[in-house]
């Protein structure tokens, strides 16, 4: 068994949830040791979609918005800090929203009123100026001109590597075990040896209640996979964020777009399936007829960590000192994970927290 080494806080996985926590963290001049079992920003945080809103903002919880609200906000300085600091560009940048759902169109008005958020109902004439490539039999549009993107992958390459000076990052070891003893974490127990830590983080995203479900309670944390596929097209074809009937497609600088996602209940399973390319590949070519003329560059399935109304875990573990959890962010935790990352750390450094904590804890009502 290898040596115990002390630390004062675990983090435990390296997605943008773990490591955007493990930052908040070490910048406040604590000691921390990060785990992963693979790689660092390999699987859901790898895999979404990077669209720095909740889809069809109106239908969230009040306790999403707010944390999406907070690393909008956040985002234009973080990423400036990241490429400023490691060179790896995470491509932040306003691409803006268009929604061709007529059946949204009330309700959006409404909550852009009440949050006082830019939002313009698009003629068919307007829509044909922002997106020329664009067919659709949709006669108006939303369009939400704030709404930003990131390229995930680069995302998390670029806060580890801001981090790793600072922070001691293990990959390739998986926790096995949490250690807790007499009402109070120890560390927790890898395929390597033990990590003594007077602090654990929770961060494992979709994995997150099999790892808790030893220590007897555990948040309603479940597996969604999520497919996408991706077309190389050139640089401006595509110009903006599209959603249509739940689906997706964002295009990226370089020209590559990315049409997502399915929402499937099929365990810790992340194949693909032909079926969901196929009909993502149907709605991609439909909404942007030149899509036919672009190969499929990939194909890919990500875990998202499913909770119910997508409301995540982030605050203490109940009757255990020292563990938290900043876990089960569902669809959003792109947009919402540096007000999650914040929010954790404020809590347990024992700071004034950004956000009322209460909606977050493990037994808080989700609807
Ligand atoms: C197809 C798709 C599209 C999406 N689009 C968007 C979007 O546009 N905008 C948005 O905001 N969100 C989007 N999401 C959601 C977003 O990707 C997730 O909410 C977010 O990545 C969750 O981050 P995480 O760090 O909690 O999880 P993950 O990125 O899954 O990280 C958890 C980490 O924990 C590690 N781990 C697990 N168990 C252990 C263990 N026992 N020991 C050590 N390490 C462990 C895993 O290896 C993993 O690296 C999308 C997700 C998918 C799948």
């Amino acid at each position: 068994m290898a040596q115990a080494k002390s630390s004062d806080i675990l983090v435990i996985g390296g997605g943008v949830i773990g490591l955007m926590t493990a930052r908040e963290l070490a910048s406040a001049g604590a000691k921390v040791t990060l785990v992963e079992m693979s790689d660092t920003g390999q699987q859901a945080s790898w895999a979404g979609g990077g669209i720095l809103s909740p889809l069809y903002p109106w239908r969230f919880a009040g306790a999403v918005t707010a944390l999406a609200g907070w690393s909008q906000r956040a985002y234009p300085g973080l990423c400036a800090e990241l490429f400023e600091t490691t060179g790896i560009d995470p491509e932040y940048s306003i691409s803006g929203l268009m929604i061709l759902d007529p059946e949204e169109h009330a309700d959006a008005l409404a909550w852009a009123a009440a949050e006082q958020r830019p939002l313009e109902v698009l003629t068919r004439a307007r829509m044909a100026e922002k997106e020329p490539e664009l067919a659709t039999d949709v006669r108006k549009a939303l369009w939400l001109a704030d709404i930003g993107q990131i390229r995930n992958p680069r995302l998390t390459k670029a806060l580890r590597a801001a981090i790793a000076p600072k922070v001691n990052i293990r990959e390739h070891e998986e926790v096995l075990e949490l250690k807790a003893q007499d009402g109070q974490v120890r560390g927790a127990r890898t395929k390597v040896g033990e990590i003594a830590a007077e602090h654990v983080v929770v961060c494992t995203g979709a994995w997150t209640a099999e790892l808790l479900a030893q220590l007897g309670r555990k948040p309603d944390i479940r597996p969604v996979r999520g497919q996408m596929i991706l077309f190389y097209a050139r640089p401006g074809q595509i110009r903006h964020l599209t959603l249509f009937r739940e689906r997706y497609v964002i295009p990226r600088r370089d020209g590559r777009v990315l049409i997502g996602s399915t929402l499937e209940e099929a365990g810790f399973d992340k194949h693909t399936t032909a079926e969901a390319k196929e009909e993502l590949y149907r709605i991609a070519t439909g909404l942007f007829p030149l899509l036919k003329r672009t190969p499929i560059e990939d194909h890919w399935a990500g875990l998202r960590p499913g909770s119910p109304s997508g409301i995540p875990y982030i605050g203490p573990y109940p009757g255990v000192a020292g563990l938290y959890v900043n876990a089960g962010h569902y669809r959003n935790g792109l947009v919402t994970g540096p007000a999650s990352a914040r929010l954790l750390a404020d809590l347990l450094l024992g700071r004034d927290p950004i956000l009322p904590p209460s909606r977050y804890t493990l037994d808080a009502p989700r609807g």
